[in-house]
């Protein structure tokens, strides 16, 4: 039986392996769970949904914690790991500082390293930082490189990277959507009515928390918000507040006077889900709801100057806004000021079917095959 080591550190990494997890599993592969916890609360609280449990916890998370401190504690916890146990490969996915620090130490062992969502890029190494460098990075060294759309496959091929170890799976967030039962979003319904979040057709769902747009960006993004709830005071503004101080602070100081607008804590991923399937706008820095937006045929402003994830800028199902106060309003009001059926999504979700794991489990097989 094959040793498979799966590592991550965050949400929406937790999000996106825990369908290949699950599916390995189906597939009797022996694996071990490793959580780096550099998103502790966030990372452990996702994984329960999903009913895994981590075997292996490395607490490399500290408050206001900088980049360096943080990749020397993951490769020294890393270290460890490695030492004590013997693995076949590891999986990792997307761009964050435990994705790459998983891959080196793999690397520097001599194990395969499988890459999820492989070949996003912007080509800009400041935007998103570091993301695309931990990306890049990591490509160097992956053996599989599981790549969601042919867009990434192509940016893989363009870097040399061996067309025999890139495959176009699609992304694996929109298997984890169909993993929710309606148990679970019933359930939802009733958090949002006790905590007094009216949910109808007026409901407008705003995520931000990217480093890049921290500092005066985030003060703009604010401004934005504050027209929005003051001219459509009928919709409800729903703010699952990121807990970095750098936007926590700034939104609650400011946001929380008004009525119409909900500040709430992280949530749940099946709340948030349930969101995004009620939502009549969603604005967003995040990179994983624009690629689950469009399942819910829900349009969505893309609140950077780059993104990774164009193809959804090509279907049609979302808007590159930056966090640029006029193109912030001008697009919302063109959805806001119209009934909510009259903007639903027709185009198919470009990131995916529900189907991802499946395939790359298939790949996987196939690999230890030969
Ligand atoms: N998410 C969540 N609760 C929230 C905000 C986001 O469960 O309050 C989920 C979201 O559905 C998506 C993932 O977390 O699957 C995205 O994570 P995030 O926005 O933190 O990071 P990014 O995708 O930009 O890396």
């Amino acid at each position: 039986m094959k040793n498979i080591l799966v590592i991550f550190g965050t949400r929406p990494e937790v999000i996106k392996l825990a369908p290949v997890i699950i599916e390995l599993k189906k597939h009797n592969y022996n694996v071990v769970i490793c959580n780096t916890e550099q998103q502790k609360e966030l990372s452990n609280q996702t994984l329960e949904y999903f009913g895994l449990k981590a075997d292996i916890n490395l607490d490399c998370m500290r408050e206001n914690q900088s980049l360096i401190s943080v990749q020397s504690r993951i490769l020294t916890a890393l270290d460890k790991v490695f030492e004590e146990n013997s693995f076949d490969a590891t999986i990792v996915q997307g761009d964050t500082m435990t994705v790459l620090c998983s891959a080196l130490a793999s690397y520097y062992k001599k194990i395969p390293v499988f890459h999820v969502e492989a070949g996003l890029r912007s080509y800009d190494i400041y935007e998103p930082f570091p993301e695309e460098i931990m990306r890049q990075m990591t490509t160097r060294v992956a053996e599989l490189n599981f790549a969601p759309t042919e867009k990434n496959k192509h940016a893989l091929l363009k870097e040399n990277v061996s067309p025999d170890k890139i495959f176009v799976t699609g992304n694996t967030v929109i298997d984890a959507l169909f993993c929710l039962s309606d148990k679970i979003l019933d359930s939802a319904a009733e958090f949002f009515e006790r905590n007094n979040v009216k949910i109808d057709d007026k409901l407008v769902l705003i995520t931000a928390h990217r480093r890049e747009n921290h500092g005066t960006r985030i003060d703009r993004i604010i401004d934005a918000i504050e027209y929005l709830a003051n001219e459509y005071s009928d919709h409800s503004f729903v703010i699952p507040v990121h807990p970095n101080p750098n936007v926590h602070d700034k939104i609650h100081s400011r946001l929380s006077k008004y009525p119409q607008i909900k500040l709430l804590k992280p949530l749940e991923y099946p709340y948030l889900v349930y969101l995004m399937k009620n939502a009549k706008l969603i604005l967003t820095d995040s990179g994983g709801i624009q690629e689950e937006a469009p399942s819910f045929g829900c349009p969505t402003l893309v609140m950077r100057y780059e993104t990774e994830r164009q193809e959804g800028i090509d279907a049609g199902v979302s808007i590159l806004v930056g966090a640029d106060y006029d193109k912030i309003i001008d697009f919302s009001e063109e959805i806001l000021s119209k009934p909510k059926n009259l903007s639903r999504l027709q185009a198919q979700n470009p990131y995916g079917d529900g189907k991802s794991s499946q395939k790359i489990v298939k790949i996987i097989k196939n690999y230890f095959a030969d």
